[in-house]
């Protein structure tokens, strides 16, 4: 922070604290090309825009996710599809996408639900037989891998990632997107600068917004960077030590706890998630039943969506799914006292 503030340069336009994040995060993800935005939202904005989703195009993906997931698929007047998810882990169930795309499909949004994979092969091999892209949210997944142990990210055409408050690492707000595509990476660093190739001139080659990541949001983000390793391996140890505990008790399950996964938050799957959720805030645990109030297509910014789109999703919502916030700074007392009150309510 003090070498940019020193330097006088906070614009990512003229300063290099962007440009070395966007190699260390190609680095990181063994990927060619990284381009830095403002946002998670920006990021997944300069994907779809650079997959070409404009006015009459489709965009599959999921009704369980964070609003930025849907928000650039309506800002570029394309219409979102909603696939419904599988009722344990609520990540999309390829059976559903493969049944949603249509010739007018331009791209699958995939999303890394809580840190766990969604299903990568069969998603990667729907989208290349329709001649589709494959964009991976991987906003809650940093330095998730899939069952077979690939890193998640670098399985579809685009990966976006965000660095808001909280996300396994913050920069207060930031975006990444990589690729190995060059033509793909242009594109988005064109969107995320007004269309400017500032090696050209004043020239405005495409349409582009100001998504610019600031110089001090990404010398943040730099040393964030080198820490996410450690994060991740450290959200992994305790929610191992609480899968464990949780194997034992009647009535709640982890869906899939398999090594990979990268724990954003601990899902757990209840009866009745708004009836623990109050027995666990009544015993001093956070918890939030379904993550979402409702699913994305139910929100008064989306309309003609009829109630019932995807039934596995409200029940998850609804019925099914409780969240327990996560922190790498949990310590092996803090998941005891977790497992207990976990324990108390399936007792009770
Ligand atoms: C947080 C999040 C986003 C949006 O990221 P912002 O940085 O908040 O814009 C998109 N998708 C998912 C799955 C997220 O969790």
């Amino acid at each position: 922070m003090l070498r940019v503030l020193d330097s006088a340069v906070l614009c990512g336009a003229f300063g290099r604290e962007a440009r070395e994040l966007e190699c260390e995060m190609a680095r990181l993800y063994g990927r060619a090309e990284a381009v830095s935005s403002s946002s998670g939202t920006a990021a997944l904005h300069l994907a779809v825009a650079a997959a070409g989703v404009g006015p009459g195009d489709e965009v599959v993906t999921t009704p369980i996710s964070d609003f930025g997931t849907v928000a650039p698929v309506l800002a570029q007047g394309a219409r979102v599809v909603f696939a419904d998810v599988r009722e344990d882990d609520g990540n999309l169930d390829p059976d559903a996408v493969e049944a949603a795309i249509t010739p007018r499909t331009r791209a699958v949004i995939a999303v890394h639900l809580f840190g766990g994979a969604a299903d990568t092969v069969r998603l990667r091999e729907i989208c290349d037989r329709h001649g589709v892209l494959l964009i991976e949210d991987c906003a809650q997944a940093w330095l998730g891998e899939d069952g077979e142990g690939r890193l998640l990210g670098t399985i579809g055409d685009i990966a976006c990632f965000s660095l808001q408050q909280y996300k396994h690492i913050t920069a207060g707000d930031g975006g990444l997107s990589i690729t190995d595509d060059p033509a793909l990476a242009t594109r988005m660093r064109l969107f995320m600068d007004k269309g400017w190739d500032r090696a050209e001139g004043r020239i405005h080659r495409t349409m582009g917004l100001n998504y610019r990541m600031t110089e001090l949001v990404a010398a943040v983000a730099r040393v964030q960077l080198t820490r996410v390793a450690g994060v991740v391996a450290r959200r992994r140890a305790s929610a191992r030590l609480l899968a464990d505990a949780v194997a034992a008790l009647p009535g709640v399950t982890v869906p899939r706890p398999y090594p990979g996964h990268a724990w954003w938050v601990v899902p757990l799957l209840v009866d009745d998630n708004t009836r623990w959720a109050a027995a666990l805030e009544g015993l001093g645990v956070p918890a939030l039943p379904g993550y979402l109030e409702r699913p994305l297509y139910a929100n008064p910014a989306l309309s003609g969506y009829p109630p019932g789109l995807c039934p596995r999703a409200e029940r998850l919502i609804d019925r099914t799914l409780l969240v327990l916030p996560w922190n790498e700074a949990y310590r092996e007392d803090d998941v005891e006292r977790i497992a207990q009150a976990l324990g108390k309510v399936a007792a009770s």
